[in-house]
């Protein structure tokens, strides 16, 4: 399950909105509460989309920012607990390019931007083979 500030989820709407029609992506930075398969995210940490040829469906995280991340992260103490991306004028569901580059323990956040506005977005974790949607709480 997800937990996430309400300011969080607005920051993710604004960027979708600003990058469309091209996928935009970042880390979701908080902590785990394994015992209980929870993350909790308190910020958002937008980085470049590295996929230029298709960024309007793909989306490519530089592992140097991985790292850059990893160690802002670190420095307060926190974790990256999961991604988000958008959908530029698709649904709210991953694709099967999302599903091969998932990792377990991990959210992965997907919004939907319909016609440059923020719509729907949802929240899933692997499951397995597959992507569940989670259940999200916002905080
Ligand atoms: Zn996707």
């Amino acid at each position: 399950m997800l937990r996430i500030k309400k300011e969080v989820v607005k920051q993710i709407k604004e960027q979708g909105e600003k990058g469309y029609p091209y996928e935009i992506c970042g880390f979701l930075i908080g902590d785990i509460d394994y015992a209980n398969n929870v993350r909790t995210v308190l910020e958002a940490y937008q980085v470049e989309n590295r996929n230029k040829e298709r960024a309007n469906d793909r989306f490519e995280i530089d592992p140097k920012d991985y790292l850059k991340v990893e160690d802002y992260a670190g420095k307060k103490s926190l974790m990256i607990v999961g991604i988000y991306h958008t959908h530029p004028d698709h649904p709210d569901r991953p694709s099967q390019t999302d599903l091969r580059f998932a990792q377990p323990d991990m959210s992965y956040i997907i919004l939907s931007v319909k016609e440059g506005k923020a719509d729907r977005w949802r929240s899933w974790e692997l499951d397995g083979n597959e992507f569940k949607e989670e259940k999200v709480e916002l905080i």
